[in-house]
């Protein structure tokens, strides 16, 4: 038997209700259990207002649930103080946003830079982190221009390279692939693809089967419950992409019946 603490983050009885009591109370997510290990890779997906931005948001400590548990390495997170839960965020966790977020008053640099600003971090030492993460992602060139005049690809890139700069073990992604071609996308996933085999644990939103295929697993969610949970395996990623398309197709089927 596992216990939680051999998780990195772990959901137990997760319920989000919005307007609770009101007329146009909404359960978002209901009574989610889900543990996620180290070097993970997953994947959440489903039909448009099932949750999985709630879940997203809940698991990664932007949002409070109604009730249920989340835990980070072990760590209740419901139980931490707002100035733990922002130093847990700071060492642990890397957002990177389907928008990106990013600020475009300030260059490339500065807007890798900014966590480590925040945190008074020695200047030598940015500099030093800035230049290493951005030659990974191979947008060194830019570090001087301004955002708004990268294209969508390099500002998910600039995104991932503030995501990274705090070095945090797990990275959160809420469609980042919403804006990209697919030329981009697939940039994108084999840029997270070698972060996981680098060690990073990853837990990304999409709504795009192909997207979904580079991941390890698909949790699938409906309704605000997990219906179905996919391994891929030793499969190759087109079995995998074409048993994450037969999920997506059954629901699409039972949704048309049911409104028709
Ligand atoms: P998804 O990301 O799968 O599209 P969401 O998590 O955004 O789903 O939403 C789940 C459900 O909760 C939807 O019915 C949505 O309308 C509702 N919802 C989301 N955010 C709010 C909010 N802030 N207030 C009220 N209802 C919300």
């Amino acid at each position: 038997m596992k216990f939680i603490k051999d998780y990195i983050l772990e959901a137990e009885n997760l319920t989000k209700i919005y307007n609770q009591g009101m007329s146009d109370e909404t359960i978002a997510l209901d009574h989610i259990n889900l543990a996620i290990d180290e070097e993970d890779f997953v994947c959440i997906m489903g039909p448009s207002g099932s949750g999985k931005t709630t879940l997203i948001n809940c698991l990664s400590t932007l949002d409070k649930p109604t009730s249920g548990k989340v835990f980070i390495n072990g760590e209740n997170v419901l139980a931490m103080t707002s100035r733990v839960i922002s130093e847990y965020r700071y060492e642990n966790l890397g957002y990177v946003f389907q928008s990106n977020n990013l600020i475009d008053s300030m260059n490339v640099y500065d807007n890798i830079a900014a966590p480590l600003i925040l945190a008074k971090v020695d200047p030598n030492i940015i500099d030093q982190k800035v230049k290493e993460i951005a030659e990974k992602l191979n947008i060194s060139h830019l570090l001087s221009h301004s955002t708004d005049h990268c294209s969508g690809g390099e500002r998910q890139r600039i995104s991932i390279c503030r995501a990274l700069i705090t070095s945090p073990k797990l990275i959160v992604a809420d469609e980042p692939t919403g804006n990209l071609d697919s030329k981009n996308s697939h940039e994108l996933m084999s840029i997270f693809k070698q972060l996981n085999e680098e060690g990073k644990t990853l837990l990304i939103v999409t709504h795009d089967p192909m997207i979904a295929s580079y991941s390890k697993r698909l949790v699938y969610v409906h309704d605000g419950k997990i219906q179905k949970i996919l391994e891929r395996k030793n499969k190759s990623q087109q079995d995998y992409f074409n048993e994450i398309v037969n999920i997506n197709a059954g629901d699409y089927i039972k949704m048309f019946f049911k409104n028709n």
